[in-house]
């Protein structure tokens, strides 16, 4: 995902298809699905660029509480500033090309969420008989009491 600045001063925009291989995003529980798309407009904003813009990304794994398999794709918005000298706020870049590899890289990973879930309030199976409970209850006395705070049942208020 290189873009060839040729010392251009006005917007340059950018649209990349890049494998999820290419990008090295393999993932454990994350199937990527086709390409990952980025697109978006590099502006110069002197001494350095501008880089803004989408990543769209389709992936596939498993819900960790119901185990059902899901479908699904992201967009996730990026704006990242390049500049040719050393400073906190943006990324290093040498020479007369920017290469969005590494950053979009690093927005994908980190978009993962800690818990893959095919709705946030999926109720996950039943721990006795294994029915999806998000398709209604099963009937099972599920109410396995702690005994550590099974004092505080007993505690009136
Ligand atoms: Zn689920
Ligand atoms: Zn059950």
């Amino acid at each position: 995902m290189i873009i060839h600045l040729n010392g251009a001063k006005e917007d340059i925009t950018f649209d990349f298809a890049v494998s999820s291989d290419a990008l090295d995003i393999s993932s454990s529980e994350t199937e990527y699905l086709g390409d990952v798309k980025v697109s978006g407009k590099l502006s110069y904003i002197g001494g350095g660029y501008l880089a803004g813009g989408c990543i769209e990304i389709g992936k596939k794994f498993l819900c960790d509480r119901c185990l059902k398999e899901v479908e699904t794709s992201a967009k996730l918005p990026f704006e990242e500033k390049f500049a040719s000298y050393e400073t906190e706020d943006a990324t290093l870049f040498n020479g007369d090309e920017i290469n969005l590899t590494e950053i979009v890289r690093d927005i994908i990973l980190s978009s993962e969420p800690i818990s893959h879930l095919c709705k946030e309030n999926c109720k996950g199976l039943c721990k006795i008989c294994g029915k999806d409970l998000n398709e209604g209850d099963c009937g099972c006395d599920r109410r396995t009491v702690d005994p550590r705070f099974s004092v505080l049942e007993n505690l009136k208020i």
